[in-house]
């Protein structure tokens, strides 16, 4: 099965996208962790995002667009994916309808997760605290507020994109993890 997770910042969707790896083998395709590890490994494309995402801005569709393109080619995607934070914008969301059709490939659902903003932030602020110093360097006050705005802007407009295709379906992010994984499995048809 092959799935869009979409949501905010901090709405869980990485948690949900690891479960439904562990539990059903599909591949989380974390184009955040993707970027970080290009951050880590200090590559020319490590330098440059580090920058953007500090400023919790979006790196240029282009390369968000080769990466996704290129991950998608690899075996174990075969088995199904779920891209979680990816697409991001409009013109994300209509590269990737071009690529999977040249691929052969469709998407079977795309899932909201719906989440309160207020509360969301809280949830941030609280990771980077648990995380005790090792914390993400966009996970401060301010860049979270523009991630957030971002958000608004660039990425939720994605969501008409979708509902017109058909693909969206919305689950509740405010509940426990394992409620908001049992309503993505209900939606997702994998129960
Ligand atoms: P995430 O871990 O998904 O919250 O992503 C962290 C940061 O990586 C974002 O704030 C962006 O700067 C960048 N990023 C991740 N995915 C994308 C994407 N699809 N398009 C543009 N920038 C992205």
């Amino acid at each position: 099965m092959n799935v869009v997770l979409l949501g905010p910042p901090g709405s869980g969707k990485g948690t949900q996208a690891k479960l439904l790896e562990d539990e059903f083998g599909f591949i989380q395709l974390s184009t955040g962790d993707m970027l970080r590890a290009a951050v880590g490994a200090g590559s020319e494309l490590g330098l440059e995002a580090k920058k953007v995402m500090d400023a919790g801005q979006l790196v240029s569709d282009e390369i968000m667009v080769a990466i996704i393109s290129e991950r998608l080619d690899a075996d174990d995607c075969k088995g199904g994916f779920i891209l979680d934070g990816f697409p991001r914008t409009v013109a994300q969301a209509r590269s990737l309808d071009t690529m999977l059709v040249e691929k052969g490939l469709k998407l079977d659902a795309v899932v909201e997760v719906c989440v309160n903003e207020e509360i969301l932030a809280a949830r941030i602020a609280g990771r980077a605290e648990e995380s005790g110093g090792a914390s993400r360097s966009d996970d401060t006050q301010d860049v979270v507020k523009k991630r957030l705005d971002v958000y608004r802007e660039q990425t939720a407009p994605i969501l008409p994109f979708y509902k017109e295709s058909g693909l969206l379906k919305s689950v509740d992010g405010m509940v426990a993890i394992d409620e908001v994984a049992k309503s993505i499995r209900t939606v997702l048809g994998l129960t």
